[in-house]
């Protein structure tokens, strides 16, 4: 069975084609600039040529049926019809408390999602474009909606609310949703079935570290905190985020510096995190290492306050679990510094955590245990396959064969 994975964004829509009976990405790509003149189609499909061209790609729905025509095109292709496509599953960002595990979409669920629009507006509306536009496209095949706050909906009142007035809570659920619910899920799972561990005993703490960057407490398979909260601001500072800050700040900014809560909302989301503090160097931790590697000190400043952070969630998660059997980095930066890993656990032998160096060096961009034998908590790298996950998840509720 063959299963397309969805993720639209505001004007890019990305997917891949996986077959589920071993699971491989028969074709991966994406649709930039929908909606924007100049668009740009890009399809990779192992032992094809890389399929790339530009066009004016109007809206979602003329995005998906350049899916479907490169997916089926005779010389690119990677199928004979459409009709292989048994299902297609979707990147949601936001489902509220509403949703707590994947769903089968109909029209219920697709107002329930617009529901949550209010919640997650500037993913949720182009979520559902992109189902709309499949359906037009795929009429009858079956879609699953896979949110990102899925997972995180097992916190307990005392993890998820803020210290607000209740009122706030109750007219407009205000709380912590947190995200990458998928990414977290996957791979606290992935790591018990390569360690042959029953996830249902362990208390794992999760740490994706990407552009944007979270952490979650995985007590028992349940997530029961996590460092993003009401938006994917909140938490650890990231590329272009600025993570938590005290809210007085920001009311200070906007007071002194005249600016409107939208502008404020963008310095937040958009000039923060790594760009800000480098005093705008940048917001890629590559090209961040680099800079500091040439003495620039706000650089370099920004790396230690990132890798602070991370040190910090792992000992807050840990007394908050009461335990901990063991940590796991993933996402771009998680999988791929070493140097990161190495700054995040050092010192951290007092709570069981030894890091292998010499091991952490050599499966950088790998995957495998990366603790010492005798470290009681263990550390791993275990790259992240969201979209994978959605495509198990669809396949198990469209309840099809493999
Ligand atoms: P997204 O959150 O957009 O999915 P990724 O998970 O792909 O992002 O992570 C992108 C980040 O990973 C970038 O900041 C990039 O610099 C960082 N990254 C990739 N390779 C390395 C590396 N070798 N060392 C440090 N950071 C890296």
């Amino acid at each position: 069975m063959k299963v397309l994975v969805i993720n639209a964004g505001s004007s890019s829509l990305k997917y891949q084609l996986i077959d589920m009976t071993d699971e491989s990405v028969l074709a991966k790509g994406s649709c930039e600039r929908i909606g924007i003149d100049n668009g740009a189609f890009k399809q990779k499909a192992p032992g094809k040529e890389d399929y790339t061209f530009t066009t004016d790609i109007a809206n979602h729905s003329a995005a998906i049926k350049l899916v479907v025509d490169a997916l089926t095109s005779k010389e690119h292709g990677v199928i004979g019809s459409m009709s292989e496509i048994a299902a297609v599953g979707h990147r949601v960002l936001h489902g509220g408390e509403k949703f707590s595990a994947s769903v089968l979409i109909d029209d219920k669920v697709i107002e329930a999602i617009e529901e949550c629009c209010e919640l997650g507006p500037l993913h949720n509306p182009h979520n559902l474009t992109g189902i709309r536009a499949c359906e037009e496209m795929m009429p009858g095949v079956p879609q699953v909606a896979v949110f990102d706050t899925g997972f995180h909906q097992t916190m307990p009142p005392k993890a998820y609310m803020f210290g607000l007035p209740y009122k706030y809570y109750e007219k407009y659920r205000l709380r912590k949703y947190g995200f990458h619910g998928t990414s977290h899920r996957f791979v606290s799972k992935k790591l018990c079935e390569l360690n042959g561990w029953d996830i249902s005993t362990k208390k794992i703490i999760t740490c994706h570290l990407g552009n944007g960057s979270s952490i979650a407490a995985v007590d028992c398979g349940k997530c029961v905190d996590t460092s993003m909260s009401f938006t994917p601001l909140d938490g650890l500072m990231m590329g272009t985020r600025s993570g938590a800050v005290d809210p007085s700040v920001v009311l200070y900014i906007m007071k002194h510096e005249g600016l409107s809560p939208d502008e404020m909302n963008d310095v937040l989301n958009k000039k923060s995190g790594f760009l800000g503090t480098s005093d705008g160097v940048t917001s890629d931790s590559r090209d961040l290492i680099a800079a500091a590697e040439d003495g620039n000190s706000k650089a370099e400043l920004a790396i230690r306050m990132f890798r602070y952070q991370i040190k910090k969630y792992i000992g807050s998660y840990a007394a908050a679990m009461g335990g901990l059997d063991a940590v796991i980095f993933t996402g771009g930066i998680g999988e791929n510094s070493d140097d990161l890993r190495d700054e995040c656990c050092e010192g951290l032998g007092f709570m069981g955590i030894e890091l292998d160096r010499a091991k952490n060096t050599e499966l950088n961009h790998g995957e495998g245990k990366i603790s010492t034998e005798g470290s009681r908590v263990e550390v791993w790298i275990v790259p992240t396959n969201e979209e994978l996950l959605i495509a198990r998840d669809t396949l198990e509720i469209v309840g099809g064969q493999k």
